[in-house]
């Protein structure tokens, strides 16, 4: 097997299912009981906490655990909106956006919210003179990518950040879930930030938002008593001990990590540029993580199936877009609807190989010249 869609979700590392299974079987208690088992859970939940704010460089109070990086987006983006509404109803974002940010902010239209499109440029990257005419009096926040998860675009967030400064009354989220533990993208001048444990070799059922000391958000869970006052429920001890284990695991050796992957990056795009028929949507500038390539006149499904023959996995646009007939992110990148259509996502990790980017490679060139479509 070839598994070349780590963005849609990677395997569980084996030290992290470790840990997770420990903390099952040792710590039993509910960290919100006051007996010795509760406050021994407790511990454990606010050792795992602390060296999670460490790694991100935030305080402890600034994490609230959620079930992955959708409840985390949902809870950013409607817990800021609830809360600020008296300042004003304006969102902007971006085309370049997951499922998770759109469908919050389209609810939120049916009262009275609205949401402006920041332009992208050539590359991809926030038109940064289009986002300053955007901003409004009443934008009380601005959600935009740090990596898209469909094309890889790195957004600049730094040059975002000191056109907010001139709003301090506008919040600004950052979905990271794709960069994290990948790409180091400092936490400073972001109020809100997203991501999920499976992105990074962690488990599915957990993710985080970072909630910045000064920013209110209103609950989208209520009931008991949780780590915060932001997401109600008991928490989730060993889903949060194995998420600072991954965490820890993905800063180790980040840099030799990206390097490795920009290798195979590259050779992946080498081979699959000598290609009549396609089109590399990313460009050098993406994280190396993604590669989104166009085969035209062909549908994206076929050609997922024609490799899965060989055992070979990728994806069409990304596993979490509701529909699979366009790609709004590479219309809005190329603003081809050809290409847009047909859109591919090839997605590595360090634990790529070598041998296996050679086999896809030769497996790619099989089913490229098997199918009919070629020389018509
Ligand atoms: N944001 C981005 C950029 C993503 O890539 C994903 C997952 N594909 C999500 C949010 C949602 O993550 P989850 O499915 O873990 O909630």
């Amino acid at each position: 097997m070839i598994y070349l869609d780590y963005s849609a979700t990677t395997p569980v590392n084996k030290e992290v299912l470790d840990s997770f299974n420990k903390a099952c079987l040792d710590y039993i208690g509910n960290p919100n009981s006051f007996h010795s088992l509760g406050v021994k859970s407790n511990d454990l939940i606010n050792s795992a906490t602390k060296q999670i704010a460490d790694l991100l460089n935030v305080k402890e109070s600034e994490i609230i655990y959620t079930s992955g990086a959708t409840e985390s987006n949902n809870l950013a983006i409607k817990g800021i909106a609830l809360k600020y509404q008296n300042r004003g109803k304006h969102i902007i974002t971006t085309a370049l956006e997951h499922s998770s940010i759109y469908g919050p902010i389209s609810y939120l239209e049916n009262f009275g919210f609205e949401c402006d499109f920041v332009n992208i440029d050539e590359n991809g990257c926030v038109d940064i003179e289009h986002l300053k005419s955007l901003m409004r009096d009443d934008t009380i926040l601005v959600s935009i990518n740090s990596v898209s998860s469909e094309i890889g675009i790195i957004q600049p967030i730094k040059k975002i950040i000191e056109v907010l400064k001139d709003y301090p009354k506008c919040f600004f989220h950052v979905d990271m879930t794709q960069s994290m533990g990948k790409i180091n993208i400092p936490l400073d001048g972001i109020d809100l930030a997203s991501f999920s444990g499976h992105k990074f070799f962690g488990m599915k059922g957990i993710g985080c938002l970072i909630r910045k000391e000064k920013v209110m958000l209103e609950p989208i869970i209520h009931g008991g008593k949780s780590t915060t006052i932001y997401r109600s429920g008991t928490p989730a001890l060993p889903l949060i001990v194995s998420l600072s284990k991954a965490l820890r695991l993905a800063y180790t050796d980040m840099d030799k990590h990206y390097e490795k992957v920009m290798n195979l990056n590259k050779k992946i795009r080498n081979s699959l540029s000598k290609y009549d028929l396609v089109r590399i949507n990313s460009n050098d500038l993406c994280s190396p993580y993604i590669l989104n390539f166009s085969i035209l006149n062909i549908k994206p499904e076929t050609f997922v199936h024609a490799l899965e023959k060989y055992e070979v996995y990728i994806s069409t646009q990304s596993a979490c877009s509701t529909t699979n007939t366009i790609s709004k992110a590479v219309l809005a990148l190329t603003n081809d609807e050809k290409r847009a259509i047909s859109s591919l996502r090839v997605s590595i990790s360090y634990i790529t190989t070598e041998k296996e980017i050679d086999e896809f490679i030769s497996i790619f060139d099989k089913c490229y010249n098997s199918l009919e479509f070629i020389g018509k």
